[in-house]
């Protein structure tokens, strides 16, 4: 059931102490995060004429209460210099997929030989391959090493490539094997130093794709990488097979991360800038 159905469905009867602290239980299971569920329950407690409110008069104050967490970013390039993107996030998030989106929702600005794919996984078995078939069907340039290669080298051979060739877009590709999380760390805190030293900080773009199907769990993902090397917005990928996603609201609560994108399925086509009004409206709706 959608998070809004259960809201509508606890308020009907009426609103008292016991709904209250249901709400707070049904936001947590929404992964709205425990911090901020409680933070609005208690605002809800204290607000005048709460326990007279109609059930849909209750759904919009709580959509007023979490708009300020439901923040857009806005990713936009400027065309005529190196702009990077490095795409992080945990193995089976989406995050090839993603990359392979951003390439087609970039491609009327930049075409198709301004766009560069990286492929810095090169720890897990056929990620790069993965990446190379997406790259041929789209008709974008890939850089790419066997498995097992210095994912530092790579990322520099894309950027000298991409300087050559007048590449304006280059989508990074990174390992997501969360096992072992120190070695994984080390190595994107070197592929940060070595895309920082060639590219303006404001054309530079990290961005970490986490899976609303996951609950909390992408909390706790945003964390790790947060931590490691700063992320500036969230993809939230198969936003289409959650009823719940409230994921986002959680990670900005906590971090302060915007969200730029929303993956609404499985074609290149199926990625969408985030629009905030319209995911409260998924959300609670
Ligand atoms: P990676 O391991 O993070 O690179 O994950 P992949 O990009 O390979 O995606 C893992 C699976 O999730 C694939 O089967 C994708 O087709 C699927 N997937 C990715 N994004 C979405 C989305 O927005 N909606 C749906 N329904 N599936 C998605």
């Amino acid at each position: 059931m959608r998070l809004g159905q259960r809201i509508s469905q606890l308020f009907s009867s009426g609103t008292t102490d016991g709904t209250l602290a249901d709400l707070e239980d049904a936001l947590i299971e929404g992964d709205v995060g425990t911090r901020l569920s409680s933070e609005i329950v208690d605002q809800l407690r204290n607000e005048p004429g709460i326990r007279s409110s109609s059930e849909s008069a209750i759904l919009e104050l709580l959509k007023h209460k979490l708009e300020p967490f439901a923040v857009a970013y806005d990713l936009r390039f400027d065309s005529g210099d190196l702009n990077v993107v490095l795409v992080l996030g945990v193995n089976g998030v989406g995050k090839t997929t993603t990359i392979a989106r951003l390439a087609k929702f970039y491609m009327p600005e930049f075409g198709p030989d301004r766009l560069l794919l990286c492929a810095g996984d090169t720890f897990r078995a056929a990620a790069a391959e993965q990446l190379e078939i997406h790259a041929q069907r789209l008709g974008v340039r890939i850089v790419m090493q066997p498995q097992g290669a210095d994912a530092g080298s790579v990322v520099f051979d894309a950027i000298e490539s991409s300087q050559a060739k007048d590449q304006a877009l280059v989508l990074v590709d990174t390992a997501g094997r969360m096992h072992n999380k120190a070695d994984l760390m080390s190595e994107l805190a070197k592929i940060d130093r070595i895309i920082r030293s060639h590219t303006q900080e404001s054309h530079y773009h990290k961005m970490l794709v986490v899976d609303a199907t996951t609950g909390q769990n992408g909390l706790r993902q945003a964390e790790v990488f947060h931590n490691a090397i700063g992320v500036d917005s969230l993809c939230i990928a198969k936003f289409d097979s959650s009823g719940k996603a409230g994921t986002a609201l959680a990670i900005k609560r906590d971090l302060g991360i915007p969200v730029s994108f929303v993956g609404t399925g499985e074609t290149y086509e199926s990625l969408e800038a985030f629009d905030a009004g319209a995911y409260l409206e998924a959300l609670l709706g």
